[in-house]
């Protein structure tokens, strides 16, 4: 992406901001802003500093300023470098207004904003919660196309993962497999491989430990990562042989929850009302009260964003805007059933940037 992309982004959320200037560390803000994401984030500070009508100033680490500037360098943006035995506190103050108040990206560590509070005392600072994020949510094409590549990259995986041995093997040989395709797809970091097989699959939050599939079991994958910078994540629900007759009505109710709440999505309807969608008819099938997790999350330069589609989140959706839509349900102590795909908001409907097959698969 050019650089004049970045600076056109930076200028809208110095405008969106309702202080003088923002204070951006590492971390998704930062990548979004500048393209510069350090290999290593640590105690020592790197700070973006926007303020209206001065060019942005990016201060980093001397030793990392020749990777900051490939990143981010050039146009506008000056990259300046602290050395070590500096207080970069002091270094970055010089910069700021001695009054001014400023917004600050969440992922900043409390050190920083503490150092930035010793340093310049007679400062203010404001969360960017509603600000930042928020830019964000919003894809232009070319992240939408990179999404959808990732999509696609998560897609291949799941093909080739129903060809690998299930049964007799643990969880954490199947997701390290996921993570060896996922990679053999393109994408540059794994960012988690569930694999919930039998009970497991009834807790959302399990991972991928030492059980091993058994023949019947149902197997919950939900995998993902980042591919040129932007996420994929995904979930199937497959079978280790013939399924049963519950089995497959519960796979069916969330399947039809989900291409549901898919259908639902259009410009100006509320996140919340897409979360009813699929609530509804997993409650009309009885199985209510085993949804215990909210339909969705944005999705962009991290795996886990807003838009929230929960309950009590009024934000309408707007073209551009890219979010999972992944209902579940959860049987304690017997399976779970997760459906998930990546979907854009356009003017006339969703878009799936996940499009492999939502039949419940049988795999051996
Ligand atoms: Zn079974
Ligand atoms: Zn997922
Ligand atoms: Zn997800």
């Amino acid at each position: 992406m050019g650089r004049d992309e970045y600076e056109r982004r930076m200028v809208r959320a110095g405008r969106a901001a309702a202080e003088a200037g923002l204070i951006v560390t590492p971390g998704p803000d930062l990548v979004w802003l500048c393209g510069y994401r350090p290999t290593a984030v640590t105690e020592r500070l790197t700070a973006l500093v926007i303020e209206p009508g001065r060019a942005p100033r990016l201060l980093v680490p001397v030793l990392e300023r020749p990777d900051a500037e490939r990143a981010a360098g050039a146009g506008a943006l000056t990259v300046a470098g602290w050395t070590d035995g500096a207080d970069p506190y002091v270094e970055l103050g010089k910069w700021l207004a001695p009054q001014g108040r400023y917004g600050v990206s969440d992922g900043m560590w409390a050190l920083h904003l503490l150092g930035l509070q010793r340093s310049v005392p007679g400062g203010g600072y404001a969360a960017l919660t509603e600000v930042l994020p928020m830019l964000r949510a919003v894809k232009d094409a070319y992240e939408v196309e990179r999404l959808a590549a990732a999509g696609a990259a998560a897609d291949a995986a799941y093909q080739d993962v129903l060809g690998v041995r299930f049964a007799g093997r643990r969880e954490c040989d199947v997701a390290g497999d996921l993570a060896r395709l996922l990679t053999e797809h393109g994408h540059s970091q794994v960012d988690f491989t569930v694999v919930g097989s039998g009970p497991n699959g009834a807790n959302p939050h399990h991972e991928a430990g030492e059980r091993v599939i058994q023949d019947g079991d149902m197997v919950v994958l939900d995998f993902g990562g980042l591919k040129d910078g932007y996420g994929s994540d995904i979930s199937r629900t497959v079978h280790v042989g013939e399924p049963g007759a519950e089995e497959r009505t519960v796979h069916e109710v969330v399947r039809e929850a989900q291409q549901a709440a898919f259908e639902a999505v259009r410009p100006g309807i509320a996140c919340q009302d897409v979360d009813r969608v699929a609530r509804r008819v997993i409650k009309s099938a009885g199985y209510g009260e085993y949804f215990i997790h909210r339909t969705g999350h944005g999705i962009g330069v991290t795996t886990h964003e807003p838009p929230y589609l929960v309950e009590g989140e009024h934000l309408p959706l707007v073209p551009g805007m890219c979010f999972s839509i992944e209902p579940g349900i959860y049987l304690p102590g017997r399976f779970g059933v997760r459906i998930e795909d990546i979907v854009v908001c356009t003017e006339s409907g969703g878009r799936r940037l996940n499009v492999t097959g939502r039949a419940l698969a049988v795999v051996a």
